[in-house]
């Protein structure tokens, strides 16, 4: 694991939050270099490889564009919350790439301590390093080209569950390994349709009435913001 106090960043924007519990939410977005889990239909695939030719400096980062692209800068953890203090949103979304690689717990605490809510987002399949008062969203990829497993300690860490829905057989998976989760901890299920497709989503709505889970339908894409 790398020194924790720096961080490679592919991305800082501010937006809203578009899924699952905090939709609506301005937030700063601080987008990490680096996963193995290779979900098939990931929309972040410039975020997978650490090249190091690819690695720019921060001065460098305020140029770049914002379309996806691979290039990412190390940043420390003052520079990370100075540029989070400048911006107006309290609300700060550590995703990825998977940024559980990174022990998070330096940047979120020093976050914690300007009075930011922190949320991050990973795929459960290394155990988070995060503070207590983390908002942690879980979105469990199991069975993914990277083998890597998704472990109990993410999942009874979660504070929401947020799942990818493409085929009927994904919801047994929901109800077989999440559901028990759900139950004993109170944490909301999200389903979460690929793509948005109809019948994606039809499968989600069909679902949510049945076992008492929820949709989250990634708003920002249906208003055409990042
Ligand atoms: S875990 Fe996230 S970033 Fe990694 S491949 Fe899957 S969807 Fe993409």
């Amino acid at each position: 694991m790398p020194p924790v106090d720096i961080y490679p960043v592919n991305e800082i924007f501010e937006s809203l939050q578009g899924e699952a519990s905090f939709t609506g939410t301005p937030s700063v977005f601080i987008r990490l270099q680096g996963c193995p889990v290779g979900c098939p239909w990931c929309d972040a695939k410039h975020t997978w490889k650490m090249v190091p030719e690819r690695a720019i400096s921060v001065a460098a980062m305020r140029l770049k564009e914002a379309s996806p692209c691979d290039s990412y800068a190390w940043y420390g953890v003052q520079t990370l919350a100075d540029i989070v203090r400048a911006a107006d949103a309290e609300h700060v979304v550590i995703t990825g790439g998977e940024p559980c690689i990174y022990d998070l717990r330096p940047l979120i605490t020093k976050l914690e301590a300007w009075h930011h809510r922190v949320q991050v987002e990973t795929s459960g399949t290394y155990v988070p390093l995060v503070t207590p008062s983390t908002f942690l969203t879980v979105s469990p990829k199991y069975a993914m080209p990277g083998g890597r497993p998704v472990l109990d300690e993410a999942l009874w860490r979660a504070n929401e569950l947020k799942c990818a829905i493409g085929k009927q057989r994904d919801v047994g998976i929901v109800l077989e390994k999440l559901d028990p989760i759900h139950q004993a901890r109170d944490i909301p299920i999200w389903l979460q349709p690929l793509s948005l497709s109809s019948r994606a989503t039809d499968i989600c709505i069909r679902a949510a009435q049945h076992y008492g889970w929820r949709v989250s339908l990634q708003t920002h894409k249906l208003i055409n913001v990042r």
